[in-house]
């Protein structure tokens, strides 16, 4: 039988609670344990997939195509896995199937109530995600109080009343503040948050308690005997240098005392390749400096798993990866060398919509007629393809539909019709832009013998790697880019995954998103290869 651990968060919002979930998730996936996670958000969005990276951050794709919280890449880098739908809903998802249901008439003529059909269905989707796993960590999203939060949490108190008590645990996630002023540490916050779970019937196991300062052992009891719970079980959360180094915190902090004592196991984990790679993400032996151009930049969140990605490339090579943010208009006005020359190589990430798009062409030329190593991400290929077509073969109003729904060299267009993951025929339209028609999720690739696609990915036929986009690359100019020196390295079902330069060092564009399948033990082999590039 799964055992459940829960994690909800107290005080307020950004206290890590992800990053503690993942963490307590990878000690348990150490010691050997098949561990899975679940994110649950109370939006009443059904997903993130519509809405703005400023809202929300990045949208992270799973392997099946669905577009769920960023906290799902986390979970993915840490435990070292490949997640499903089935590891995010949302109170959205809850009501559309409960209404759906209502509908079909499933619930034969009874009232639906919030207790107990909405919570029931929560509790069903809960339980299947724990399907196969000895231990399943279930982080709530928002905060103990949020009206929104209440179905979950009843479910919650509910699968707690219903298994034996060794098989779920509660750990509540608090700030203890710093009165500067005063020059004391607070626990008042943690008391009344953890007073607002056990209104609604919920008494946490754990509290683990972020804090700027050590916490002195008297405030530890304190905390314990106003909380109501072990004493060894007030675990200490201070910032760290690297998420990645959270684990090991927590381990010295004794986490896995009062996890072993609650439900009654013995575990020893192996941390020692994950300390190593920690160590080299802290001390590095070099430094590489990025240029990541994007127009995102105040939002860095929204570029999460390939920032993510970059330092579990370095922690492989024992170098910090700095990264040189270039805001793509500020290109458009001061030129690229201006903002990029002291880089080691460009990156041009994944975007939509034409701004800032200019600025991006000037980075590529540059890191094109200059040998400098260049990756381009989804769009970053995209725009790759129309820089080369432009420049090199002299196509000067070659553009993407995207950019230019008339464009009379559309060497970016949209095809009419793609096959899903499923095989299902999706129909693509200028007119629903969003949702829908994007290409989603994970799809197979064949890098192209001695290409340096096959240098970095290997000599197997197929490779998998997941997709956010609407437009492809359009085989029509296939041959007269190939021509003038542009291979098209990758190739799936006729559709151009991944383009490189004959005459360059390395300079490389890749039309999936390589970064959501990046973890710290097993790094992606386009981004490692492209960071050791930049290393030389
Ligand atoms: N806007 C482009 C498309 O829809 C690229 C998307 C992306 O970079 N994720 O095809």
């Amino acid at each position: 039988m799964t055992k459940f651990i829960f994690v909800t968060g107290g005080v307020l919002s950004s206290l890590g609670k992800g990053i503690t979930s993942a963490s307590i998730a990878t000690i348990l996936k150490q010691s050997g344990q098949k561990v899975s996670m679940l994110k649950i958000d109370p939006y009443l969005n059904v997903d993130p997939g519509t809405m703005s990276p400023l809202e929300h951050g990045e949208v992270f794709v799973t392997a099946d195509g669905a577009e769920t919280d960023l906290d799902l890449g986390n979970y993915e880098r840490f435990i070292d896995t490949t997640l499903s739908a089935q590891n995010n809903f949302t109170t959205g998802q809850v009501y559309q199937s409960v209404i759906k249901r209502e509908r079909e008439g499933g619930y034969l003529g009874k009232t639906i109530q919030v207790i107990p059909h909405v919570v029931d269905e929560i509790k069903d989707r809960i339980f299947a995600a724990a399907k196969g796993y000895e231990f399943l960590i279930v982080e709530l999203g928002g905060t103990v109080g949020d009206i929104e939060g209440l179905p979950f949490m009843e479910a919650i108190r509910e699968i707690r009343h219903e298994l034996p008590k060794t098989n779920t645990m509660n750990i509540h996630v608090t700030l203890v503040p710093y009165i500067s002023a005063a020059g004391e540490l607070k626990t008042k916050p943690t008391q009344h948050s953890v007073q607002e779970l056990r209104r609604i019937g919920i008494t946490p196991h754990m509290i683990v308690c972020r804090t700027e300062k050590p916490l002195p052992k008297e405030l530890k009891k304190k905390l314990a005997i106003s909380c109501d719970i072990d004493n060894n079980a007030v675990i200490e959360a201070g910032d760290a240098q690297s998420i990645y180094q959270v684990p090991m915190n927590f381990l010295k902090e004794g986490i896995l005392t009062p996890i072993c004592e609650h439900f009654n196991i013995n575990l020893k984990p192996n941390m020692e390749k994950w300390e190593t790679l920690v160590k080299h993400i802290i001390l590095p032996q070099e430094e590489v400096t990025i240029a990541f151009v994007g127009k995102y930049l105040d939002l860095k969140e929204s570029y999460k798993s390939l920032t993510e990605a970059l330092i579990h490339a370095g922690a492989h090579i024992n170098a910090k990866i700095n990264i040189h943010w270039c805001d793509s208009e500020r290109i458009e006005d001061a030129g690229a060398y201006e903002v990029i020359q002291t880089c080691d190589a460009v990156l041009v990430a994944g975007g939509f919509g034409h701004r800032g798009v200019e600025g991006k062409l000037k980075a590529i030329e540059y890191a094109r007629t200059n040998n400098i190593p260049y990756l381009g991400i989804c769009l970053g290929m995209q725009l790759a393809v129309i820089e080369y077509a432009r420049n090199v073969l002299g196509i000067e109003d070659a553009n993407s539909v995207e950019f230019d729904p008339e464009a009379k060299n559309p060497l970016i267009y949209l095809i009419d019709e793609f096959l899903d993951q499923s095989g299902n025929k999706q129909v693509r339209t200028h007119e629903s832009p969003m949702g829908g028609t994007m290409r989603l999720g994970e799809y197979p690739f064949t890098p192209k013998k001695g290409s340096k696609l096959q240098k970095a990915y290997g000599d197997k036929e197929t490779y998998y790697e997941r997709h956010r986009h609407r437009y492809e690359a359009n085989p029509k100019y296939k041959e007269a880019l190939e021509k003038a020196g542009m291979i098209i390295s990758g190739e799936s079902h006729g559709l151009i995954e991944a383009v490189e330069l004959k005459d360059h060092k390395w300079f490389v564009g890749v039309q999936f998103h390589p970064e959501f399948t990046s973890h710290l033990e097993t790094p992606n082999p386009i981004i490692l290869e492209f960071v050791k590039q930049a290393a030389k």
